[in-house]
């Protein structure tokens, strides 16, 4: 049954049958949309934004004082993994034993500092 209002904001301005699944690959599924929301479904604007809406995201959460990214790698860590490596093991093995991936032993080794 048709409703009265549209089913995104409620507005009971011209609806239109919205279908979920596009008609053309067999869906049926209707969802009865306004014109403004019918039209935000089919405007791929708001999916190209994507990248601005996350760097706001981002922003806000620093201003919260939200700490993003990896947490600095302590000297102690680097510097046994700098031993280890001069002892000649292997980064896979230095990974194993200090519990971090080997591309992460790399880094750590052969980076100038980190600090
Ligand atoms: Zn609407």
């Amino acid at each position: 049954m048709k409703p009265n209002n549209c089913q995104n904001c409620q507005s009971e301005e011209f609806l239109y049958g919205h279908h979920v699944i596009p008609k053309s690959l067999g869906g049926k599924l209707i969802v009865y949309l306004c014109g403004e929301c019918h039209s935000i479904v089919h405007d791929r604007k708001v999916l190209k934004d994507i990248s601005a809406l996350t760097k706001a995201g981002l922003a806000k959460a620093k201003a919260r004082g939200v700490i993003l990214g990896r947490r600095p790698t302590s000297k102690k860590k680097i510097n046994q993994a700098k031993i280890l490596k001069d002892k000649g093991l292997s980064y896979a093995q230095i990974g194993k034993i200090m519990g971090l991936t080997r591309s992460r032993c790399h880094q750590l080794v052969t980076r100038k500092s980190e600090l």
